[in-house]
């Protein structure tokens, strides 16, 4: 069996929850909590037997814990972080302080992703968000004051009330952060959301299409590479332990939530609190991915990146001829692949959907 280079675990807390926000969580309590880590504990003990390239904490929100269950969880993942490349948290500017910063460099993270997603207060506020801009900056000056300089922050568009004049501030706002990664999401309304359940709606196509025009240009002419779908970096930031997602590698999902592939196992821990309290083994999804399955699964992933597939790679674990096996999407549509050094990736990746349908259809 081949190593599992990444590990996922999943804080499924938040101090609230943003009106736009589908994820597993549920508002922070200290007794949930710690009940929560009772299991967790148990589950990183039986599951966790590796030392891991990457691993990420994310969620919900992980710095909704206090310092103390922080450190619980980062003295329990030590053992298997002693090789570690990339090591991330998810932070919240609220929840972050310089106490858990210092704790983190203790146990050796060494990149924060944090959610940022406006510099708009009234936007934010009226998103459901509990931090101001101002609160940004400070933790931001904080995380770098102690050398952690490796970070991303999200940030969002189309959301309701915005316009393409508070998004070019905030554009403004985010470059002068001065981060290497910045990742984007475009709002889109889900039924059991606030949002949805209080009827707002998408904004329309034509903004969102003006607005994510503004972003890659902005972004770009400032130095990002628009390396994924949805992520730019500065060169040589990009995520590590997600381009192990996007390169189909295997990885392990630990806690409430967590989805875990190791080679064509793959499933979910399930989602429920209380059901992942009475047993870390309850799982919403537990299936075996057939080889078709599985190529196109590697194939979508892959090109969500500007590096593509790797076609040794995948001839050898397919056994089959990439080239030859699509050979009539790929030819009918050269301009839009990109073929070098025995990598195969999309031009253009607006269009991504528009091709994979074809490689679906082919399979
Ligand atoms: S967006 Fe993040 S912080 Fe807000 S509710 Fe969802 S997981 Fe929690």
């Amino acid at each position: 069996m081949t190593r599992i280079k990444h590990l996922y675990l999943h804080v499924p807390f938040c101090s609230s929850i943003c009106y736009y926000c589908d994820f597993c969580h549920r508002i922070y309590s200290e007794d949930l909590s710690d009940r929560w880590l009772d299991v967790l504990e148990k589950e990183i003990c039986e599951v966790c037997d590796d030392q891991y390239e990457t691993i990420y904490i994310g969620g919900g929100t992980p710095t909704v814990l206090s310092y103390e269950q922080l450190k619980r969880i980062l003295s329990l993942l030590k053992p298997f972080s002693k090789e570690c490349i990339e090591y991330t948290i998810e932070v919240n500017p609220d929840s972050l302080d310089e106490e858990k910063i210092l704790l983190f460099k203790e146990y050796g993270i060494n990149r924060i992703s944090m959610g940022v997603q406006s510099s708009d207060d009234e936007l934010l506020k009226s998103i459901g968000r509990r931090h101001d801009f101002n609160t940004v900056k400070e933790k931001i000056s904080l995380l770098k004051k102690h050398d952690l300089k490796n970070i991303s922050v999200d940030l969002m568009y189309s959301l309701p009330g915005q316009d393409i004049n508070i998004l070019n501030q905030t554009i403004d706002d985010i470059l002068a952060l001065d981060v290497p990664h910045i990742s984007l999401y475009s709002l889109t309304i889900e039924e059991n959301t606030v949002f949805g359940k209080k009827g707002i709606r998408n904004l329309d196509e034509d903004i969102e299409a003006d607005m994510y025009e503004l972003i890659e240009k902005r972004l770009k002419d400032n130095g990002y590479i628009h390396y994924e779908v949805s992520n730019y970096c500065k060169e040589g930031y990009e995520s590590k332990h997600n381009l192990g997602y996007w390169n189909y590698e295997d990885f392990l999902g630990v806690s409430a939530g967590a989805s875990s592939k190791i080679g064509d196992h793959r499933y979910t821990n399930t989602s429920s609190i209380e059901k992942y309290i009475s047993s870390y083994k309850n799982r919403d999804e537990d299936l075996v991915l057939s080889k078709d399955d599985e190529e196109f699964e590697h194939i979508m992933m892959s090109f969500r990146t500007i590096y593509g597939l790797d076609l040794n790679e995948f001839n050898q674990k397919y056994q089959t001829d990439f080239m030859e096996k699509y050979h009539d999407i790929i030819q009918s549509d050269l301009n839009s692949f990109y073929i070098e050094n025995k990598r195969i990736s999309v031009r253009n990746l607006e269009i991504l959907n528009h091709i994979l349908v074809r490689f679906l259809k082919s399979n």
